[in-house]
């Protein structure tokens, strides 16, 4: 009965319960999946809260305000107070790939809402524009056309306005700020790789300084927002805005990422001829991020995966499925991967096999691209992957990899992780050891590259998996923390 009310909540509600602003509030035609996605997609277990959703109608009404003011950006993409009014602004710079692009725009939009700043995006290095819908009615969280690109390419390491580099150059303790700090903005570099004196960003005595800048550049590949909880002013609103403490994530792409009408159009293409009218969608993403392991072993891995933990069923030796009214249902399995010998060897595994019970099983790719690449038709063809996948209600991931997370949170189903193998030559003890895949235990992702808190500057940082009960190290990646 549970169910059904949230089946019938979701086909009456377009908001998804609040999240999403009202429809009226869009032009016709501007987000077609906002309107089609209900019927494909399982309704969410969880409502966000009246403190969320309240936080997002203000947000959308500062960034209407806020988002014009940016043309004032000058040719350096500084600026001075002045010009901005009392608007702030969190700038994100793309880097890496899709899915580390996805959980940093999200992560940057978290921040945005906890600090009362206003979101915009970089549009060069992300077809932004060919891949989402414009999140915020009324306008766009893209910068301006005249924004000074050229001059972002700067905002990297050496940039005079790092955050790590102010404090370092401060002295004793690298605990200040320069105040004000030249050309008022701050480059956060929050990039896996970042040293002590950028990690201070987590630190309460940083943010309270930050307060007083008007731009933020935001570069990273992290999910941060489990390191957000170390200050303990975000720690409050992050707890009104989430009581469901692991909901952050699914909650925000929920908001934040509905696929392009183009987009709609490549995912809907391959969906309804192939996975609609299936009773079950099980979704196996392989991502292999170590040089040293090999297709063969992995494909096993996944099959052995799947058959164990009764994600799918057996191939059995009788012949029941010969009779025609034997099965009536089917299971569509979708397989994602750079490489399609998942897919192959998924596919011959069941037309060879007969399996027992009712339904057929049908083993789907939507995508061959062999190694990974750059640019707006690879991105396209990755989100679609991601956006089908999201469609599941069983996923299977590859351990650390972003573009599964992406998945995970759309589909607000916790996966089962492959199990990681570091080389063919340990292969075997490790699967005896945990298995070919284990279940996740939050549809929270791994933040990959926390930091060891030092905030007074001590150089004895914090372990930041022992400061709060609700955040452990990551089932899926060593050093890494995530909210339980
Ligand atoms: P991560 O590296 O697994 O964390 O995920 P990212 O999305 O950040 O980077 C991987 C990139 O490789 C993607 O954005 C795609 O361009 C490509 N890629 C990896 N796996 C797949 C896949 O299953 N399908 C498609 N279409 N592209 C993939």
């Amino acid at each position: 009965a549970k169910i059904s009310k949230l089946v019938a909540l979701s086909l009456q509600d377009p908001t998804l319960g609040g999240l999403l602003p009202a429809l009226k509030e869009y032009e016709p035609g501007q987000c077609i999946s906002r309107t089609e996605e209900g019927p494909i997609r399982i309704p969410s277990r969880f409502t966000p809260s009246p403190y969320l959703v309240a936080k997002l109608r203000l947000y959308e009404n500062r960034h209407r305000k806020c988002a014009p003011k940016a043309v004032k950006l000058s040719k350096n993409g500084t600026n001075s107070r002045k010009e901005l009014g009392d608007c702030q602004f969190v700038i994100w710079i793309g880097n890496s790939g899709l899915g580390n692009r996805m959980i940093t725009i999200l992560s940057a939009f978290v921040y945005a809402l906890l600090t009362d700043r206003v979101l915009l995006l970089d549009n060069t290095s992300t077809d932004i524009d060919g891949l989402f819908c414009e999140p915020f009615p009324g306008t766009s969280w893209l910068l301006p056309e005249n924004y000074d690109y050229n001059w972002m390419n700067t905002v990297t390491w050496e940039n005079t306005n790092r955050l790590g580099r102010l404090l370092q150059m401060s002295g004793f303790g690298n605990i200040t700020i320069p105040s004000p700090v030249p050309n008022d903005y701050i480059f956060l570099n929050l990039m896996h790789d970042y040293d002590e004196h950028d990690r201070r960003f987590f630190c309460s005595r940083i943010q309270k300084q930050l307060k007083k800048v008007s731009l933020l550049y935001w570069r990273s590949n992290n999910y941060v927002v489990p390191g957000l909880h170390f200050d303990h002013s975000f720690h409050c609103k992050l707890d009104l805005m989430f009581p469901e403490r692991a909901t952050a994530f699914h909650h925000m792409a929920r908001y934040l990422f509905r696929p392009s009408n183009s987009m709609w159009g490549m995912i809907l293409r391959f969906r309804q001829p192939y996975l609609d009218g299936a009773r079950r969608q099980v979704g196996l993403q392989v991502r292999i991020l170590e040089s040293n392991v090999t297709i063969p072993i992995v494909a096993d891995q996944l099959l052995a995966c799947v058959l164990e933990k009764e994600i799918l069923p057996k191939g059995s030796s009788s012949a029941e499925d010969m009779l025609l009214s034997s099965k009536t249902r089917s299971t569509s399995v979708l397989v994602t991967s750079l490489d399609s010998a998942y897919y192959e060897t998924l596919r011959n595994y069941y037309l060879e096999h007969p399996v027992e019970g009712t339904d057929y099983i049908g083993v789907y790719s939507p995508s061959e691209e062999l190694y990974q690449q750059y640019g707006s038709d690879h991105d396209k063809k990755a989100w679609a992957d991601m956006y089908l996948l999201s469609l599941s209600n069983t996923l299977v991931t590859s351990p650390r990899s972003t573009f599964g997370y992406v998945a995970q949170a759309l589909a607000g189903v916790i996966p089962w992780f492959l199990t990681k193998i570091d080389s063919l030559e340990t292969a075997n003890e490790t699967f005896q050891a945990h298995g070919p895949c284990n279940r996740g235990v939050s549809l929270e992702p791994c933040f990959h590259a926390p930091p060891a808190l030092d905030c007074e500057g001590y150089g004895n940082g914090l372990n930041s998996s022992n400061i709060f009960s609700f955040i452990k190290p990551c089932e899926d990646v060593i050093g890494g923390i995530k909210i339980m």
